[in-house]
């Protein structure tokens, strides 16, 4: 027999949440081991927050905002390789800045046309940086990241304003981490990765995830909150596989772990394009709304009609990131001391492991989260 190790159940694993995390598990489970896995969401669709649809004027638009794809790991390409062919695309964005349209990271260019500069070389644009940087002996936060790098001037026209907006907290309130994500240039690349593989999935996120749950031994079903049988579920399967927010498995025993979520304000307008660049970011305090992507920019859709998403921050809603800051990391320690006392439950993904993560990381952590339930059932198998 191939199969799990049959119990009394009628399935092996149930997997919580059909995003990238439970779905590669629930993949991986099946084709590697013939597990029979139950794989919910309380949402009315699979893909997670990578979901895609067409919508009424037939744009392929993302739900939960723009996702773009990127990573330098050969071992999460080749994984979703078996699922998706790919388009390759080079993410740009542009801030509004002081009235003009300058890119983001910032770079020579931005240097250049911010300051009306002449800067020609990186050597000129590295000497600039340096004269205006204010050096921080212990970088710690957000803040001291940026004011390092660019100084005080660049940190609040491109900084302060949009993690005020996006967190709802100082950049000097959040760890390192998060301002860390957005490099400075000397050079003129304006891409807002440089991973070496970035491509968005050909036919979309929820085609890709469609194939990928696409096997005998998984049954999915949509609609289904795992918080109304919790108590029953291992009546159900053998082993839980939870991927949604860790502190609200432990009934928020210790307390809320906060997340930041967002509105999306989704537009359909009757032009070809409606701006240079797939996303343009508004770090003025004055704008409401932190970015604006254009679909058409990363599919590579033809249309006389185009789809954007404005993006405003919200501490109300669905949990859409972790927030990192020592004391969010400590609370999260303790729920995860907890996970970790659970048995028959594997915690993964974004919000049960409370990491600031994109989709290749937790295709990843999915992925090596995989392996360990392997080592363990070779062990087990062996004794
Ligand atoms: P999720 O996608 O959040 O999936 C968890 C699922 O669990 C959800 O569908 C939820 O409904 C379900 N669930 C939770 N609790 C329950 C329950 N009790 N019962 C049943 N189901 C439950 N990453 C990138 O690499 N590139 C990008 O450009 C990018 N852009 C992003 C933009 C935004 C606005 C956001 C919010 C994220 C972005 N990300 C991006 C990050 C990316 O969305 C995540 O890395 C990835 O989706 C995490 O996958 P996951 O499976 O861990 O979580
Ligand atoms: N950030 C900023 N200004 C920008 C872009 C980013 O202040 O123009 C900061 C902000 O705190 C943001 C973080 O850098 O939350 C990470 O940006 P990224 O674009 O990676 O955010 P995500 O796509 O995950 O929302």
């Amino acid at each position: 027999m191939t199969g799990e190790n049959r119990g009394t159940s009628r399935y092996d694993y149930l997997v919580v949440g059909a995003g990238f995390a439970g779905s590669v598990i629930s993949e991986r489970l099946a084709s590697q081991h013939g597990a029979r896995v139950l794989l919910i969401d309380r949402r009315p669709h699979i893909g997670g927050n990578a979901y895609d649809e067409p919508n009424e004027a037939g744009i392929l638009y993302h739900k939960y905002g723009p996702h773009i794809f990127h990573t330098n790991s050969d071992q999460v390409v080749d994984y979703l390789s078996q699922f998706t062919e790919w388009r390759p695309y080079e993410h740009r964005v542009r801030a509004v800045v002081r009235n003009k349209l300058v890119p983001i990271p910032i770079n020579r260019t931005t240097l250049n046309k911010l300051f009306d500069l002449d800067l020609e070389t990186d050597e000129e644009a590295a000497e600039y940086l340096a004269s205006r940087a204010d050096p921080v002996a212990d970088i710690q936060t957000s803040e001291d990241v940026v004011i390092n790098a660019v100084g005080r001037e660049l940190y609040e026209l491109f900084f302060q304003g949009y993690t005020r907006k996006q967190w709802g907290l100082d950049p000097s309130e959040l760890d390192k981490s998060v301002t860390a994500r957005i490099p400075t240039r000397t050079n003129t690349d304006d891409r807002y990765f440089t991973d070496t593989f970035q491509a968005m999935p050909r036919d979309g996120y929820t085609a890709m995830f469609e194939r990928i749950l696409d096997h005998p031994l998984i049954e999915v079903r949509t609609g289904v909150d795992f918080r109304e049988f919790k108590d029953r579920a291992h009546e159900i399967a053998d082993h839980v596989v939870y991927t949604g927010p860790i502190d609200e498995y432990f009934d928020h025993r210790f307390g809320k772990l906060p997340y930041r979520s967002l509105k999306f304000d989704h537009q359909t307008l009757q032009q070809d394009r409606f701006q240079e660049t797939g996303t343009v970011n508004y770090p003025s305090p004055e704008v409401p709304y932190t970015r604006i992507s254009e679909y058409k920019h990363l599919t590579g859709q033809e249309s006389d009609v185009t789809t954007v998403t404005y993006e405003y921050p919200s501490a109300e809603g669905d949990p859409y990131y972790p927030i990192p800051r020592p004391e969010n990391q400590e609370l999260f320690k303790r729920y995860e001391a907890l996970a970790d006392a659970t048995e028959n439950v594997t915690f993964v993904g974004r919000l049960a492991t409370y990491r600031y993560y994109n989709m290749d990381q937790i295709v990843g952590q999915a992925l090596a989260t995989f392996r360990r339930i392997d080592e363990r059932k070779q062990r087990d198998g062996l004794q």
